[in-house]
């Protein structure tokens, strides 16, 4: 069977989600610390929150039921902390300007930052000692900022992120020498790199500028044809073990527009049917959503949210 599995953010961590969560009948559960810009404050305070008895109980207990607990968030303001940025500027990208700037992301030529960023990496993972082996830790939550120095600027942005997975998998490995590390297929990143992912580097597929009023693969659907068009040389490319789609159907912020007051989440089941299909059909291993702006405040103002249909749907 599939494997398939909803994230949420780590502020619903609690008795509500884990109720919700246990009568999905989904085997994964990611966490998600957001923030945007913010991500690296977000990550650090729930990483500071892994001493509180309510997240390591709701860990604990869903882990003890063989629910696979897995870190899904823009990590990378974290690992190569943008306040390193006065000593050292060339860590970080060349813009269009030719200015070094730690607006976003990094500079993936620089041999010190890719270093600095593994064993920063092996830290998060200690950090984190959950059953999982899979993690996802991405690049900064932007459409595209490459770094664009001499030695980049004629790396795709899909190289560019290859080069920091590579970079980072090499820390969690000398944490736990079975660990994966998603590369994100999203925006700028969306099509194949040329570059060789280390041994462990598996496809995450996320169609964030999808139509969900057409099934995903319908190519009469301008935005959906554009969305799936890398997708064959993405699997070509890194093989379909550890494949995994990372979707929004249940994405809750997505429909929000990231923003409260909440909307009513408009799952479309026809369309969820056709998309796990076709997922399905491209050889996926692993199927997850994200379920953000689902919480108990959503349940109170509209109903429970459809979890266990979701559930259903991916386990038929
Ligand atoms: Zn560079």
């Amino acid at each position: 069977m599939i494997s398939g599995g909803i994230i949420i953010h780590d502020t619903d961590i609690g008795a509500y989600w884990e109720k919700l969560f246990s009568e999905s009948g989904l085997d994964t559960l990611g966490i998600h610390p957001a923030g945007g810009n913010d991500a690296h404050l977000t990550l650090e305070k729930f990483l500071s929150a892994q001493n509180d008895p309510e997240v390591i109980g709701f860990i604990n207990r869903l882990s003890s039921k063989g629910v696979c607990i897995e870190l899904e968030c823009h990590a990378l303001s974290w690992l190569l902390p943008r306040d390193m940025f006065a000593k050292n500027p060339h860590w970080f990208r060349e813009n269009e300007q030719g200015e070094r700037t730690a607006d976003f992301n990094m500079c993936p030529s620089c041999g010190e930052a890719l270093e600095y960023l593994s064993e920063r990496t092996r830290r998060l993972a200690a950090l984190i000692p959950w059953n999982s082996s899979y993690f996802h830790l991405w690049i900064d939550d932007v459409a595209s900022a490459p770094c664009m120095c001499e030695k980049c600027k004629s790396l795709s942005p899909s190289d560019q992120a290859m080069l920091i997975y590579n970079a980072m998998l090499k820390g969690l490995k000398a944490y736990r020498s079975d660990a994966r590390l998603a590369y994100l297929a999203y925006h700028g990143t969306i099509d194949a790199p040329s570059l060789k992912p280390e041994e462990g580097i598996f496809l995450e597929f996320a169609p964030i500028r999808r139509c969900f009023e057409h099934a995903v693969n319908d190519i009469t659907c301008q935005k959906n044809a554009a969305e799936i068009a890398s997708l064959d040389s993405l699997l070509a490319f890194f093989g379909k073990k550890d494949s995994k789609v990372l979707e929004y159907w249940m994405d809750n912020s997505l429909f929000s527009g990231w923003k409260k007051p909440y909307v009513k989440l408009p799952l479309k089941r026809d369309i969820l049917e056709k998309d796990i299909a076709f997922y399905r059909a491209k050889g996926f291993e692993r199927i997850t959503s994200f379920g953000c702006f689902l919480g108990e405040e959503y349940a109170k103002e509209f109903v429970i949210p459809p979890v266990k249909e979701y559930g259903e749907v991916l386990s038929e």
